[in-house]
């Protein structure tokens, strides 16, 4: 049926405010250009915008503490229309935003993706797996998945135990919350492989550390992280 005849009965939506939209699963122009995508320069390892160029192009938390994953890559700066999607997605069960979600996404982490062996999502610890019904993190992935070739594998990490909800920590405490509460599945063999990790957003880089921590220690030979969006401070 051409897509006219549809729209007549079900006109596209924007998927953020609710206006009528060009085509559906897309944002409307409006809410599109309140969009804020990260841009050069940024911190080759964490992805984190920098100043002004002219820096080693690393920064100051990076150098003084290289992270395990070897870079992080983001395509929007978390906050706006940005984070709107985000919650609508995690707590509004909203999944028409998927889509648009991992192709975005996927453009921004071209570099990540090359050669990588497996998309791994952050695992939901299994009772607020049961909470929130399933976990968003598999839902992007499978669609970047699909975009990129590289397939997704949700069993390859764990939780090993519960971590506290971040919102409040300092960013010590963070990277103290998720110390060894991921793990990697005694199943799966990660040794020599390219992976990357799949997040909505990426707040101080302490749960990619964590799950990054735990594939390196089981022999993962490189961790990439590859988010929709990033705090950028
Ligand atoms: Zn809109
Ligand atoms: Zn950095």
């Amino acid at each position: 049926m051409p897509n006219r005849i549809l729209d007549a009965f079900f006109p596209p939506l924007c998927i953020a405010c609710g206006v009528r939209a060009e085509s559906a699963g897309m944002l409307c122009p409006d809410c599109f250009s309140r969009l804020k995508f990260v841009s050069a320069p940024v911190c080759r390892i964490c992805g984190r915008p920098l100043p002004a160029e002219g820096f080693a192009g690393v920064c100051g938390e990076c150098s003084a503490r290289p992270p395990s994953f070897s870079f992080a890559r983001a395509a929007l700066r978390y906050g706006g229309v940005a984070k709107d999607l985000i919650l609508a997605l995690k707590y509004g069960d909203k999944t028409d935003v998927v889509p648009w979600m991992a192709r975005i996404t996927a453009n921004a982490g071209k570099e990540a993706l090359a050669g990588a062996d497996a998309l791994l999502p952050v695992p939901l610890h299994p009772l607020r797996l049961i909470s929130r019904k399933y976990n968003q993190e598999a839902l992007l992935t499978e669609g970047i998945a699909a975009l990129s070739g590289v397939p997704s594998d949700p069993f390859v990490l764990k939780r090993l135990r519960s971590t506290a909800k971040q919102g409040h920590f300092s960013r010590r405490e963070r990277f103290a919350n998720v110390k060894g509460a991921f793990g990697v599945s005694e199943k799966k063999d990660v040794k020599g492989g390219i992976f990357v990790l799949i997040d909505d957003v990426m707040t101080s880089g302490a749960t990619a550390e964590g799950c990054a921590a735990a594939l390196r220690n089981a022999g993962a030979k490189e961790v990439r992280v590859l988010t929709l969006a990033r705090v950028a401070d």
